[in-house]
């Protein structure tokens, strides 16, 4: 078998034998198969697609690339969240901490920007000095020491992934099911989780832009986590806009060290409590869904989310005076000033074009070995459904790079819609899923 055959066996639609795919896969991992042979693959696969044994295959070849850690020896119900992408996704850095400090042990392996989305390690390694390349020693040791531990993918921990991920955030082939699925599921299976909670984001901003196509890949990462005997709970959510305000990685340390201190950032609160109420509930510590969220807010409110989260920092080498002086951090050479161009309503904000205009700005990636300038991005001043008059500030972008500043201005611009008559309010979290299917979302109303 040659890989060349493999490609054009899926690029003509035909479905891959076991062996074939771990032939391309296991060759990519040991250098054998060069990254433009995968590259052609994962475009034939972004074309034609897996079936059901196709991705539970790729999966499990993902997943065997690398070590499966063990932590069964730490106390309690390990859970983690993993959000398949979004714009202003910081939901990780509060979430985090907030469970932690509730008693559920987060053990957290994320993935760095992909596509137009941010990712929560290009977050973390903003905060100067903080380490995401810890062994799975010092990740067993620091999970043991404190109830969570943060890291990105290490040698060990689902390596074809690592490399694929990489590759595919520069050859668009991330909007993919059966690629998705293989990626997120290979990583959480392998970082010594019981259970997971999932946030799969739909819309212009997601990578699954309808409704339909975000059920299905919540259905097949449940599908997955069930398989392998975790209990794996989906949140469809809203990705139409982007979540809370800023976008970048620093500007979004700070929107989330502010959350954790007790800032009510109203979209960003409220996913991140019922995910972590969502999982706190996973990792038993409350009967139920409302009962978590109760918990989750508590420990905002006595600050016991945000000493946990500085205390993480602190053990991962981060210099904790820029989180406690948020001032300190150094500021963008350039910004500049979005304003409204009309008065109205902001019916509709953009969230895949803000997210592009973010990675022209310095937040993101568009090669492979680019470096994030971490204090570029947008802060937003406006969000859908508020009222704005002529002139006023809709958003205002920070970069180090001139040569960008005018037309980034102006693809902000127009990612605003400003209407006569407010929008019609859209949920953020739509619906739930598990094992036994959709089920719409519904807020219990003795805690909102
Ligand atoms: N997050 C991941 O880890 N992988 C993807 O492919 C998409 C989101």
């Amino acid at each position: 078998m040659t890989v060349n055959e493999i490609i054009r066996k899926k690029r003509d639609g035909n479905t891959l034998a076991s062996d074939e795919m771990k032939f391309i896969i296991n060759g990519y991992v040991n250098g054998a198969v060069p990254d433009y042979q995968v590259a052609a693959f994962l475009m034939a696969v972004y074309f034609r697609g897996m079936n059901k044994e196709e991705t539970a295959e790729f999966t499990k070849l993902m997943l065997h690339s690398g070590d499966i850690v063990d932590l069964s020896h730490i106390r309690g119900v390990k859970v983690d969240k993993h959000s398949t992408g979004g714009v202003g996704d910081k939901i990780s850095l509060p979430l985090a901490p907030i469970v932690a400090a509730c008693g559920v042990p987060v053990p957290m392996i994320s993935g760095r920007g992909l596509g137009h989305t941010g990712g929560t390690l290009d977050k973390l390694e903003s905060i100067p000095g903080f380490k995401t390349n810890l062994s799975i020693d010092e990740y067993k040791h620091v999970i043991e020491e404190i109830g969570l531990v943060m890291i990105g993918q290490t040698k060990e921990i689902a390596p074809a992934d690592k490399k694929m991920y990489a590759l595919r955030d520069v050859t668009a082939t991330v909007e993919c099911i059966p690629l998705i699925a293989g990626s997120i599921m290979s990583k959480k299976l392998a970082e010594g989780i019981d259970a997971l909670v999932l946030d799969v984001k739909t819309g212009r901003g997601a990578f699954m832009q309808s409704y339909e196509q975000s059920v299905e890949l919540a259905q097949a990462l449940v599908g997955i986590g069930t398989s392998f005997g975790k209990e794996t709970l989906a949140f469809i959510t809203d990705m139409n806009q982007p979540l809370g305000y800023a976008i970048g990685n620093w500007l979004e340390m700070v929107e989330s060290v502010e959350c954790l201190r007790g800032r009510n950032v109203p979209d960003v609160m409220e996913l991140t409590y019922v995910l972590g109420g969502a999982m706190v509930m996973l990792g038993k510590k409350a009967e139920s869904l409302a009962e978590g969220i109760e918990q989750c807010k508590e420990v905002v409110k006595n600050g016991k989310a945000y000493e946990k989260f500085l205390q993480l920092v602190k053990r991962q080498g981060g210099d904790i005076s820029f989180i406690q002086h948020l001032e300190k951090y150094p500021q963008s050479k350039y910004s500049e000033p979005i304003t409204a161009s009309a008065s109205g309503f902001i019916s509709a904000i953009d969230s895949l074009e803000l997210g592009f205009s973010g990675i022209m700005l310095g937040a993101g990636r568009t090669k492979v070995d680019d470096v994030i300038d971490p204090k570029a991005g947008i802060v937003l001043k406006k969000k859908v459904g508020d009222a704005v008059e002529r002139g006023e500030l809709l958003a205002e972008l920070f970069t180090d790079k001139k040569e960008i500043l005018e037309q980034t201005v102006q693809r902000v611009k127009n990612a605003f819609t400003i209407t006569p008559t407010p929008p019609k309010h859209t949920p953020l979290i739509i619906s739930v899923v598990d094992k036994e299917g959709v089920k719409p979302f519904v807020m219990p109303n003795s805690v909102w």
